[in-house]
This record gives C-alpha cells, sequence and structure tokens, in this order.
C-alpha cells in the first residue's frame, strides 16, 4: 500500500517536471489542429507521437517523441463545457446579463488544478491600484509594461476578445474553465484571435500604449460574470506568485472600490464548506506523500557490485542489513550478484 502511493507521487513528480519541460511546447491546439497563436511559441523538435485515453473523459495522456508525456484536457469536451458557450460575445466587454445578486455570497472556485498551470504578466510594483481614481472606476490594476514587451495569457483558457475597444485600446480578453476572465489592454499588438485556445504562459500580444493611455502598461483585470475584482486578491505582483490555488471568493470583493487586504480571518474557517475541507485534506495528503517521495529519493543510494562482493559485505559497508538490500531490489538472499549489477543499499 505504502509502496503504491510511493509510486504514484513520484509519478505525480516526474510528470510534474515534464509538464514544466513542455509547457512552452505545446498546447492543446497543436494536438487537436486548432488555430496557432505563433509558431515561435513551438519549441523546435517536440513532435507528438501518441495520444493514450485516461479514465477520465476530458483527459489524455500526450506522448511527445522524445519519450516525455504530458496530460492534456480534451478539447472538444472543454469546448462543449456551457463556460465557453453561454455568454459568450466576442465584441461586448461584459456580455453577462446577469445581475450582480446572482454572484453568491462567497464561494470558492480552482484557479489551477493539476493540469492548469499559470504565468505572471509582469512580476512588479503596480503603478495604479484597483478602485476610484480622480473620480473615476478603476476596475483593474496597471503594471509597468515597456511597449513590445511579450504579454502572457495568465491562466489557460479560450480568447473571447480580440479587439481594438474605445478606452482598453487593443484589448484581448480571455475566458478561463472555471468562468473567470483576464483582460490585458493598451496592447501595441494583439497576436491571438476570438477563439483561439491558449494555454497559461502562451504570448498573446506585446505591451503598449494604445486607448486611453499616458504611457507604456499592462492594464490588468479579472472578471468572474462581468464583475471585476482586485487581481490581487488572486496574483501577488511584488512576487509574481498566484496567492491561491483554491481561491475563496467574498461577494465584497466585486464593491467597486474595494481593494485587496491582507487579511486573517477566522471566518474562513468557520464558513469553509465540507467540499473545501475535502479537497484541503486531499491536497495536503497530496504533499505529504510528494515530501516522503522526495525524502526517500534524496536518501537513495546505490552499490556497483563488483568481483568478490557479497550481500553480507555488502550490508556491513552501508550499515544496513541484507534482508533490506534484498527488499529494495527485489532479490532473495541466495541471488548470485553478476558484476556490475547497481544494487540500491539505502
Ligand atoms: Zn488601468
Amino acid at each position: 500500500m505504502r509502496k503504491t502511493l510511493l509510486t504514484a507521487a513520484l509519478a505525480a513528480l516526474t510528470f510534474a517536471a515534464f509538464a514544466q519541460e513542455n509547457r512552452e511546447a505545446d498546447s492543446l491546439r497543436y494536438r487537436y489542429g486548432r488555430q496557432q497563436v505563433s509558431a515561435t511559441q513551438r519549441k523546435p523538435g517536440t513532435k507528438y507521437a501518441d495520444t493514450l485515453d485516461t479514465g477520465n473523459p476530458g483527459v489524455k495522456v500526450v506522448l511527445y517523441s522524445n519519450g516525455t508525456y504530458r496530460y492534456v484536457k480534451d478539447p472538444s469536451v472543454m469546448a462543449a463545457d456551457s463556460v465557453f458557450t453561454e455568454f459568450w460575445d466576442t465584441k461586448t466587454v461584459n456580455p453577462y446579463r446577469e445581475t450582480p445578486d446572482a454572484i453568491p455570497d462567497r464561494f470558492s472556485i480552482w484557479v489551477v488544478d493539476s493540469l492548469d498551470s499559470y504565468a505572471c504578466p509582469n512580476q512588479t510594483t503596480p503603478r495604479s491600484q484597483f478602485g476610484y481614481r480622480h473620480g473615476r472606476r478603476h476596475q483593474g490594476i496597471d503594471l509597468p509594461y515597456p511597449t513590445g514587451t511579450p504579454v502572457p495569457a495568465v491562466f489557460d483558457g479560450k480568447v473571447r476578445i480580440s479587439d481594438y475597444i474605445g478606452g482598453y485600446g487593443n484589448l484581448v480578453v480571455i475566458r478561463h474553465a472555471n468562468g473567470l476572465e483576464t483582460f490585458y489592454a493598451h496592447l501595441s499588438r494583439r497576436d491571438v484571435n476570438s477563439g483561439d485556445w491558449v494555454s497559461a504562459g502562451d504570448i498573446i500580444g506585446l505591451g503598449g500604449s494604445t486607448g486611453r493611455s499616458t504611457g507604456p502598461h499592462l492594464h490588468f483585470e479579472t472578471r468572474y460574470k462581468g464583475a471585476a475584482f482586485d487581481p490581487a486578491w488572486l496574483i501577488d505582483f511584488e512576487t509574481g506568485t498566484l496567492r491561491h490555488r483554491l481561491f475563496k471568493i467574498r461577494d465584497w470583493y466585486f464593491n467597486p472600490n474595494q481593494r485587496y487586504v491582507q487579511k486573517v480571518d477566522d471566518e474562513d474557517e468557520i464558513f469553509r464548506t465540507d467540499e473545501e475541507d475535502r479537497i484541503l485534506a486531499e491536497e495536503q495528503a497530496k504533499k505529504e506523500a510528494e515530501a516522503r517521495a522526495a525524502a526517500e529519493a534524496a536518501a537513495m543510494r546505490y552499490h556497483t557490485v563488483r568481483s568478490g562482493d557479497t550481500l553480507s559485505a555488502i550490508a556491513r559497508k552501508y550499515h544496513t542489513s541484507v534482508r533490506e538490500i534484498c527488499r529494495l531490489n527485489g532479490i532473495k538472499e541466495t541471488t548470485i550478484l553478476s558484476i556490475g549489477r547497481r544494487l540500491r543499499v539505502r
């Protein structure tokens, strides 16, 4: 049982490393013939070899010719998701006809899961914050962004708007599977079209100063069902890190003047749902399994069998027992050791 858990955890770690490696090299659209964003984003020489089904009909394993693999969401399943069909409009900034009352008082969404990732637009001190400014509502955050600097998609998703829209100038809006939308405005160039599927980190355009702007910067918004909230609830721009994987949203985040506040909130514990408890417990168990697997991997030692070696001599040398060596290598005390064989001794 323990071994199975470790094997699974090691596989997860290995997968994480491969996923990272392949992050730039691919995205759903290459395998499934969707529109390419930019040919330069594909790492040359990485080819798809095969696709395998998993237990989940929405998830496939893509194998690469270089021996690496990655889990991807099947776009045909994703495309059928109502998130990408309802209130879908390629021209209107806020296509949701729901009233703000439709948003629950408190709810949680997954920002990234094991298949989705995140890319920070720019690790920097924001130039202008969310909230009212000179009597005007500011629905996003302004990040210093020199003209021509590539702008990445922050999360995986589908481009809803890529257009020149009034004060926004060149605007790209991406909708994500969890219902969130991210806005990227004042771009000098747009490199995506409405309907494109993008992965976190894909370049969607270049920074600029188009529209109502007093100088090059990226105006970045996060919205849920059309309602903007301070992106700082989600992203710590100073460090470039995501604050949450499971993001708990309160209705008052959507108050137009509500900036992010660092808080220690006991309510969180009181109002946590069973589902959130279950998810958090799973996360914790996964982290612990990964830590155990990593510790075990770090402690591994090997011995290469030389002429004259015996199991008991090897056991003495590494301060372990014959039984333990047999267990680690799946051999018997009577197994003949061939010269050059690598034995795990720890
Ligand atoms: Zn702005």
